[in-house]
């Protein structure tokens, strides 16, 4: 792991969560259309044949999908010079697979926040395997409205300069890390305003603070944008007072900068 990258980049731990579930689903694809085939067999010969030409067709499309999948990440993890397409392609293909995936990991009682965060680590892995050379104002950081102090009654959906600097949340120290190093950072409420606000600034990079399920959402809205995503910290639980390790967020853009 390159120095100062941000610590989920895609962990090696998100990449086995992540084959792991495709491989099941995977199995679980062959499994169903196998023994659908073999119920229609035993029905009417001509319409089982048709039907059986069609499932096949469907499954062997599915499988090939997520066997594209399944190799694509392998070769983001694996370094190589060819990881950039790689790359492209586990994005795309993830953002598909993720509610399928998301589904059979519920099936298999593991939770659902643990894909999130496997999925998002995965897209950092993507964008950091990646030399983006971009000028600080190209890039926007997103905060969640709940990283304000729930005390604080200054309004800053309109503006985040508002903050007085008290410090007692992280938006301060965000505010002067943006000042520093130039680059526009904007607090939303929730996803239909970050699209928008999206949309208004035309950013080239995205570096998104949210909790998983918001993450998640985020990177696949933006798909046609690198995204480095850096989830939250709830010492207070969901959607309150939250915090940010702005380390993280200053690191994740002199990457995007090429300033590490
Ligand atoms: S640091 Fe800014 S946003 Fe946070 S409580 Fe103080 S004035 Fe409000």
């Amino acid at each position: 792991m390159k120095k100062g990258m941000n610590r989920n980049n895609g962990r090696a731990e998100d990449k086995r969560l992540m084959l792991g579930l495709l491989i099941l689903l995977l199995v679980t694809v062959l499994a169903a259309a196998g023994i659908f085939i073999s119920m229609l067999v035993k029905q009417n010969p001509i319409f089982a044949a048709i039907s059986v030409l069609i499932l096949s067709v469907f499954a062997t499309a599915v499988v090939l999908f997520i066997l594209v999948t399944l190799s694509s990440i392998v070769m983001v993890y694996s370094g190589k010079e060819n990881a950039k397409i790689a790359g492209r392609v586990a994005k795309k293909s993830l953002d598909i697979m993720l509610n399928p995936v998301l589904g059979i990991g519920r099936l298999v009682g593991l939770d659902t926040e643990r894909i999130q965060r496997a999925y998002a680590g995965i897209n950092n892995r993507v964008v950091y395997s990646n030399k983006p050379d971009l000028s600080t104002e190209d890039i926007l950081i997103l905060l969640p409205h709940c990283i304000q102090n729930s005390k604080c009654r200054h309004r800053l959906n309109e503006d985040i300069r508002n903050c007085a600097g008290c410090g007692k949340c992280s938006v301060s120290d965000m505010v002067e890390l943006a000042g520093r190093l130039g680059v526009k950072v904007k607090m939303v409420p929730g996803g239909t305003l970050a699209r928008k606000t999206v949309a208004e600034v035309k950013p080239k990079a995205i570096v998104a603070v949210a909790c998983e399920r918001d993450l998640c959402s985020g990177i696949r809205d933006t798909s046609f944008i690198p995204v480095i995503g850096i989830l939250n910290e709830r010492p207070y639980g969901p959607c309150r007072d939250t915090k940010v390790d702005v380390k993280k967020v200053e690191d994740a853009v002199k990457f995007l900068c090429n300033r590490r």
